[in-house]
């Protein structure tokens, strides 16, 4: 519900303490008239339920008696609650996935919900892209220490070697550099020019990427 500012003051000192009480950043999503979507707040899990306290605009107040419900869908909270003789669903988002973990299971123990498996996608995706991060990291070690040439732009290998200058003027596909340097190939002779040179480039057949060996 929406409280006034008495209301707002009396609650929020209504806390477990310091370091006791779960307290984030959170954008609103869905529920309230005249919250916009987007809109940031700072949520804090007080004795009695969520207080959301917005700059410049009325606090809003959710009684753990009133949630039904608590789930995680990606980065957002959803809240089933009954209030005012309503059903209705609130929508929050919480960024850091570890802080949504936090409140999820907090909520579920203060409302008396019980435990329920949640999944949380983004930390699931994080940990997906570090171990990619890492496998590079460690490929690019292998290729390094076997002496393996590799485009210092993508880090592909499948290099190819020219004494031509190329003057593409934009970023060029390996394909097409790759006939430019092969007349018979035809197609790319208006595409990129090719002047002879005594230096030798390497090419990356990924990126298209040239320099200088
Ligand atoms: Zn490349």
């Amino acid at each position: 519900m929406i409280i006034d500012k008495e209301t707002y003051k009396e609650l929020k000192n209504d806390t477990f303490g310091f370091f006791n009480t779960v307290s984030t950043l959170a954008t609103f999503e869905f529920g309230y008239k005249g919250y916009k979507h987007g809109e940031s707040f700072n949520l804090t899990l007080i004795k009695s339920g969520i207080l959301c306290n917005f700059a410049f605009k009325p606090k809003i107040y959710i009684k753990y008696d009133d949630i039904k419900d608590v789930s995680i869908s990606g980065e957002k909270l959803i809240l089933n609650i009954f209030e005012e003789d309503d059903f209705k669903d609130v929508v929050f988002k919480i960024e850091n996935t570890g802080t949504l973990e936090k409140v999820y299971l907090t909520l579920r123990e203060h409302c008396n919900l019980g435990y329920k498996e949640y999944s949380i996608e983004a930390k699931v995706n994080e940990e997906v892209k570090v171990s990619k991060r890492k496998e590079e990291k460690e490929r690019i070690k292998k290729l390094k220490k076997e002496k393996i040439p590799y485009c210092p732009k993508c880090k592909s290998t499948q290099l190819t070697n020219t004494n031509k200058k190329l003057s593409a003027g934009r970023a060029v596909g390996g394909a097409a550099l790759l006939s430019a340097l092969n007349p018979v190939a035809g197609v790319a002779g208006g595409v990129v020019g090719a002047v002879t040179s005594k230096k030798r480039y390497n090419i990356c057949m990924n990126c298209g990427h040239k320099w200088k060996v």
